[in-house]
């Protein structure tokens, strides 16, 4: 090696160090060529993994061993992955991410309705994957800690004692539905929230399938925070789901409109 310029060629994750902090996953996943592919990844990035083939195995896993994540592929032979979330949602709270077929949004708006926290879709990018496991694991671990007053998430800066906004040093003029939005967005920064989950928190549960008044106030609110409103860097459409705050302003998935 004698060049110092990056190889574009490594994935960026490759020598970081591991930020797992030995973190123990469930994986619940009932093909084996799946579930040993998933380990092997998992465990050199420092994660403790367990496995369970079925449903059932999966919450008496959770019941015993009580792990920071749990990985859910849905298509499992003895429960849909639904019922597993459902029933977990009962008495446990750390995440759960999703592992899905390619296009089945209603299921995910389903799953992420019934209490998962993020999905990856088959056939995934592993660093995908790592990236939505970590930003998860991320957010529980901000749950326990005490509120922060300011919100930071990518250069988008939120006071939420002044209750002001602002971008890279000026103040964004946002209206009070625009701000309870984007509050909720960056408390969520870099999770994927549904349609009815952004309606019901922002809007309230009698407005939770009014999609049409949130693409507006999106929209809205791209124009003042977006450069290009066009082609948004953070506030990303997840087609047929719902919406994500990008902190890192990636442009290469979910930009699409409106
Ligand atoms: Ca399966």
């Amino acid at each position: 090696m004698t060049s110092d310029r990056p190889n574009p060629e490594r994935p960026p994750d490759e020598r970081e160090t591991p930020k797992s902090n030995g973190a123990l996953l469930l994986l619940i996943e009932d093909e084996s060529s799946m579930q040993r592919l998933l380990e092997i990844v998992l465990e050199d990035q420092g994660y403790r993994v367990i496995v369970a083939g079925t449903g059932k195995q999966g919450i008496v896993h959770v019941a015993t061993r009580n792990p920071d994540l749990v990985l859910l592929d849905l298509g499992l032979p003895d429960m849909e992955g639904e019922e597993v979330i459902r029933r977990l949602r009962e008495w446990w709270t750390r995440p759960i991410v999703i592992i899905s077929a390619r296009g089945r949004e209603e299921e995910k708006v389903k799953v992420l309705d019934a209490g998962a926290d993020d999905y990856v879709t088959k056939p995934f990018d592993v660093r995908e994957m790592l990236a939505r496991i970590r930003v998860a694991l991320r957010h529980s671990r901000a749950q326990t800690a005490p509120a922060e007053a300011v919100i930071e998430a990518g250069s988008v800066i939120l006071d939420t004692v002044l209750r002001r906004v602002s971008m890279e040093g000026r103040e964004i003029r946002v209206t009070p539905t625009e701000y309870r939005l984007l509050t909720l967005l960056l408390k969520n920064a870099d999770r994927v929230l549904t349609h009815r989950q952004i309606l019901k928190d922002v809007w309230g549960v009698a407005y939770e399938d009014q999609v049409s008044i949130l693409r507006v106030t999106m929209a809205n609110l791209r124009k003042k925070i977006e450069k290009d409103p066009s082609r948004p860097l953070h506030l990303k459409n997840e087609p047929g789901i719902g919406y994500r705050f990008c902190t890192g302003g990636d442009n290469s998935r979910g930009g699409t409109l409106p």
